[in-house]
């Protein structure tokens, strides 16, 4: 099956996208398109982490990664910080992994998995970039979507630092749509 069909991959920040692998967070019936290793590996796949397959312990260690990545973005969105927690399921993953940063011979930048533990490699990608964004710079613009029942994470990098929803396609337009229903 198509990636693009199963999975939201609007979002300009990986570590997101990977949170965004659970619709409707803060709705009735949260939606996990992770359901298998299968997904994992095609969600990678579409991330530029090729990996040869997943097993389902790898899975697991991927799905506590991505919550704890969710707790901690929404704790930065809300300007807390992070559970200790949460940080040290980040910080281990970034740690476990042993991805290489490279330059693809389209002049993009490309990471490099090994051929041990490419799983974990790409696990710590993720880590790493949540780490990057949670603790940057830019961490005052990491916000939850305010779309009804979206509550996913999104960078706010607007000029004016007024953007409400993670994405303008897909929450944006529902809250529009039901506005002008409204009318
Ligand atoms: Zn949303």
């Amino acid at each position: 099956m198509e990636a693009r069909r199963l999975f939201r991959l609007d979002n300009e920040v990986l570590a997101f996208r990977f949170t965004a692998t659970v619709s409707d967070r803060a709705g009735a019936a949260p939606l996990e398109r992770l359901t298998g290793p299968d997904r994992l590996a095609l969600w990678l796949h579409a991330a530029g982490l090729d990996v040869p397959g997943v097993s389902p312990a790898e899975l697991r260690a991927a799905l506590v990664l991505r919550e704890a990545l969710y707790r901690a973005g929404l704790a930065v969105a809300a300007a807390r910080r992070p559970d200790p927690g949460d940080a040290a399921v980040l910080n281990a993953a970034a740690a476990a992994g042993r991805p290489e940063p490279a330059l693809g011979e389209d002049g993009l930048a490309l990471w490099r998995l090994g051929a041990e533990h490419p799983v974990a490699d790409a696990l710590a990608v993720l880590a790493a970039d949540a780490v990057r964004v949670l603790g940057g710079s830019e961490r005052d613009r990491v916000k939850a979507c305010e779309g009804p029942g979206c509550a996913g994470l999104f960078l706010d990098t607007s000029r004016g630092a007024n953007r409400r929803w993670c994405s303008m396609n897909t929450c944006g337009n529902r809250v529009k749509k039901a506005r002008l229903a409204d009318r």
